[in-house]
């Protein structure tokens, strides 16, 4: 094997690569455009593509693509050859700026959300310069954003981008009160820990479900799940680990700084995170983490499965979003720090995030919305579906000190005027032992644990970059007028606690007491994603995307359908599979069972008439009951999603989908799974969940 220094980044256009193959001006004016968000002069881009041609032809690629992010939450990329014709029948190999800065592909088929029904179908990718292009699968890859011809957002992208300068304007403006003059830029920055369950691909193929869903619809519990906890941090099996080591050097070459692997919760289940990087490059990262884990996985015989849910009855899959902000001169923003004005700082962003995650709980919510992480919220393995936040005891008793205006006692009693005393510096590890907050500040960055396994990271730190930036442009239209900055800091400081206080939870929110008190506190508890989605439209929210220009009214509403109509489709796919299931292989397979069953009573009682033949019989009679009630059930379910034709529009059919079908699909499985813990394991169509979460 290769160094590991050596293999990293060995596919990747960084730094290091355009420092060595552009000339010292092409490379300095392509900086200072990013640097200033400007467009590229064409010159400038012709000599880039031109470089990344060469470098990339060097390394056996034929092919480019602008790799772009729509709105079904994965990557999309069309391939070009870079063959030009010349003279006697020959090709030479060419890439113009013109093709690096822009493609067009058809958008007729990217979901729009309606935006295309009033506007042009045609929309085009350009080259995001602040990415790094690089090399998957021989294809050189532009990390690029995606609009439609007259300019509507078609990607999750672009947005990202909008928000991630709306807090780069908004925190330098805080910044500067402080007196910060060396930090020109303020970036956010995330470390997603992504979770993924691993199966033998032999046995994931004799599963319609899995293949067509991601999960499971049937499957009654094995006799052993993850009660033990003997998984979790357990030594990792020989075919994993050569896995891992492999999804290692892939993700290395990438530039992705995978760094931690450990075995999960449940039987078969993992994680991976990376160190944590700007949140542009995290996005794209994680992203292309997860394409590269499925294919790996393929390699080894084995699918990674990235379902939030494949298994009921053992933990689900999350992503955790470690998110900070931080300056281009190395300072965390969201680190305490040593001094009164360190401290201060510190508690001014920190007040920000706690008013922006109280005002804005039902826009977080919406951002890790879905039908399969609906299965995890709540369901005392991942943070209810209420959003709070987690501070440590004894961060909440300095806030306590500071709203109330006692003295702070800890090991000594200190006063806590913001921007004159020192905060009691408090040990980092007693900051993070609930796991069970959606949203945690762990020492110096916030981890928000809502994410489902799949999602894309783009759409949380969208909402998380504006509602933030949003309360740091209020706190500083404020103070830049006061005439006495400390005065009015601790002012505001101590306003804010008041008014949000209730947002800060250190309890245990697994426990139903937290629904209870947390309905008291007057919280939001949106417990499906229709019901969520409803909210990303309010008249507050649009007003908060069009004031930072992350999205247009238009572009809110066609999120909002596209995300409805998805959650309605995810639910009808998995109706129709389960009705399939059941029709060609569950109900066949217990009429035949039942067969074998009735078949043995008769040879038996024709050898001694008066044999009782109490087992078969009242087995062929449980099988047969249950039979009739799984083909009731599907008849039911059959009718309720013919009825979904009357939906009126994309809301009213999520909405039924979550009350109808929905239900109509718990109530066969339950019957299904009653057929599989009697029916022969030779009679059953499908591996077992102890075949499955065993295999590997
Ligand atoms: P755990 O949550 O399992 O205790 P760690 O505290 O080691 O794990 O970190 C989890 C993740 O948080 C890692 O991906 C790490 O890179 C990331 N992280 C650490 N510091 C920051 C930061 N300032 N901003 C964003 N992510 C960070
Ligand atoms: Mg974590």
């Amino acid at each position: 094997m290769c160094r590991v220094p050596e293999l990293f980044g060995s596919m990747v256009f960084n730094d290091t690569v355009m420092k060595e193959r552009l000339t010292k001006d092409t490379y300095v004016t392509l900086k200072k455009t990013v640097q200033d968000g400007k467009a590229l002069d064409l010159t400038v881009a012709n000599a880039v593509a031109a470089a990344m041609k060469d470098w990339a032809v060097e390394k056996g690629v034929t092919h480019f693509t602008h790799w772009f992010q729509p709105m079904t939450g994965i990557t999309a990329e069309k391939h070009d050859s870079f063959i030009t014709p010349v003279d006697g029948g020959k090709v030479m190999m060419e890439f113009s700026g013109k093709e690096l800065i822009k493609g067009e592909p058809d958008a007729s088929s990217f979901p729009s959300g309606g935006l295309r029904a009033t506007f042009e179908a045609r929309g085009y990718t350009a080259w995001d310069p602040t990415s790094f292009a690089f090399i998957k699968d021989n294809v050189l890859c532009i990390p690029s954003v995606f609009c439609s011809y007259t300019g509507e957002v078609l990607d999750k992208k672009t947005p990202l981008l909008r928000s991630m300068e709306v807090m780069n304007t908004q925190a330098l403006r805080i910044l500067k009160l402080f007196g910060d003059m060396d930090s020109t830029r303020v970036i956010t920055t995330v470390g997603p820990e992504q979770e993924y369950f691993l199966v033998d691909k032999a046995l994931f193929e004799k599963r319609k479900d899995l293949k067509f869903t991601g999960r499971t619809l049937f499957g009654a519990k094995p006799p052993k799940g993850q009660e033990l906890e003997d998984h979790y941090f357990g030594s990792i099996k020989p075919r994993v680990a050569a896995f891992m080591e492999d999804l290692d050097k892939e993700l290395w070459k990438l530039g992705i700084l995978a760094k931690t692997e450990h075995n999960e919760v449940a039987p078969a289940q993992h994680e991976l995170a990376p160190i944590f990087t700007d949140t542009n490059l995290a996005s794209d990262h994680n992203q292309l983490t997860m394409d590269t884990m499925k294919k790996v996985a393929l390699q080894h015989g084995l699918i990674c499965l990235l379902h939030e849910k494949p298994f009921a009855g053992v933990n689900g899959s999350g992503k955790h979003n470690n998110w900070s902000i931080s300056t281009n001169t190395g300072k965390n923003l969201l680190d305490p720090g040593h001094t009164p004005h360190q401290n201060a700082q510190f508690l001014l962003f920190l007040s920000a995030v706690i008013k922006a995650v109280d005002e804005y709980q039902d826009l977080l919510r919406v951002s890790i919305a879905s039908a399969a992480n609906d299965h995890r919220l709540g369901a005392n393995e991942a943070p209810p579906a209420i959003v709070s936040i987690f501070l440590g005891d004894e961060l909440t008793a300095i806030m306590d000190a500071i709203d109330s205006g006692n003295l702070y006692k800890h090991r000594e009693r200190t006063d806590m005027t913001v921007g004159v005393d020192v905060l009691p510096s408090f040990p980092k590890d007693t900051t993070d032992r609930n796991r069970t907050s959606p949203f945690a500040f762990t020492g110096n960055k916030f981890e928000f644990r809502m994410l489902g396994s799949s999602q894309s990271i783009s759409g949380p730190n969208i909402i998380l970059n504006t509602i933030v930036a949003e309360e740091l442009r209020q706190f500083a239209d404020i103070l830049e007028t006061a005439p006495n900055f400390t005065e009015a800091m601790d002012a505001l400081v101590k306003k804010t606690i008041r008014d949000h206080k209730r947002i800060i939870f250190n309890g245990n929110g697994y426990e139903e007491a937290w629904v209870v008190e947390a309905e008291k506190r007057g919280l939001l508890n949106l417990k499906s994603t229709p019901e969520a989605l409803q909210t990303f439209i309010a008249e507050k929210n649009l007003a908060l995307f069009n004031r930072h220009r992350i999205f247009s009214s238009e572009e809110t509403h066609s999120r909002y359908e596209i995300t409805m109509e998805t959650y309605t489709k995810t639910l009808n796919i998995e109706a129709l599979t389960m009705i399939d299931m059941v029709k060609k292989e569950i109900l066949p397979a217990a009429n035949t069972y039942i067969k074998e069953l009735s078949k043995t009573a008769i040879a038996v009682r024709t050898l001694i008439p008066d044999m009782a033949c109490e087992s078969q019989l009242n087995m062929i009679s449980e099988l047969s009951a249950l039979t009739d009630s799984v083909y009731a059930r599907t008849n039911a379910l059959e009718s309720v999603l013919d009825s979904a034709k009357d939906c009126k529009d994309a809301a009213d059919c999520a909405f039924y989908f979550r009350e109808n079908v929905f239900p109509a699909m718990v109530s066969l499985r339950e019957a299904a799974d009653e057929i599989e813990i009697l029916a022969g394991e030779k009679y059953w169509p499908y591996p077992t969940y102890g075949t499955l979460l065993f295999s590997v």
